[in-house]
């Protein structure tokens, strides 16, 4: 079956997760432990990036792992200080723009599919103008269901008018992405900007840089 439309996850694969989390975390730090040793606060920082496992926890998990391990308080208002402070910090990947505008201008459909509440996930797509771009977006926090129900990604996919097998799906937690649109019936891409990662399923095609989809799919 051809490959009418890209989808992609938007945390970790469009933005760049790891650089607006250290920057959200660096300045809650800053807040609560001023003077203290940089060297003692890069550690806290470097922890709480560890606990936070890629946003796959709740931030009520990440401060209480924090006060258990470090005997720091990120404050009880941490978990609605996050959405805030990620979509001021929000960074697209450099190539993430480029990729997706020459992926249209070969006719490919995008869109974007993101698990997350509804007000901080549109809030970092809008800021970095990703809903200028994208065909089609849908954030889990819209819906009664979340990624990897295979329901979501046919959801999308709807959206765009075509069928679950016409899409491929880019996103960087098996867990939720690559599962979720094999689950669909999609074509599974797993990104990871960090090096291989050991899979041993044939079918999942592994990529480190968005750009290589400029490769994968010549239009
Ligand atoms: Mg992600």
């Amino acid at each position: 079956m051809t490959i009418k439309a890209i989808l992609f996850d938007f945390d970790d694969t469009l933005g760049n997760r790891e650089e607006y989390s250290h920057r959200t975390y660096a300045q809650r730090v800053e807040e609560i432990m001023p003077d203290a040793d940089p060297w003692l606060k890069e550690t806290v920082i470097q922890m709480a990036l560890i606990y936070d496992q890629h946003g796959d926890v709740p931030k009520k998990y990440v401060r209480e792992r924090l006060i258990k391990m470090q005997g720091v308080d990120l404050g009880e208002d941490f978990p609605d200080y996050w959405p805030e402070h990620q979509c001021e910090n929000v960074v697209l990947y450099e190539d993430a723009m480029p990729t997706i505008e020459e992926l249209k201008r070969r006719g490919y459909l995008v869109g974007i599919l993101s698990n997350g509440d509804s007000y901080g996930q549109h809030r970092k797509i809008d800021k970095c103008g990703l809903d200028k771009v994208m065909d089609a977006i849908t954030v889990s926090g819209d819906t009664d269901t979340h990624k990897p129900d295979p329901k979501i990604f046919i959801m999308t996919a709807d959206k765009l008018g075509v069928k679950p097998e016409e899409c491929a799906f880019v996103g960087d937690m098996f867990s939720r992405d690559v599962y979720g649109a094999h689950l669909a019936g999609m074509m599974p891409i797993w990104i990871w900007p960090h090096g291989d990662r050991d899979c041993r399923l044939p079918e999942v095609t592994q990529i480190h840089r968005l750009a290589e989809l400029l490769d994968l799919f010549k239009g």
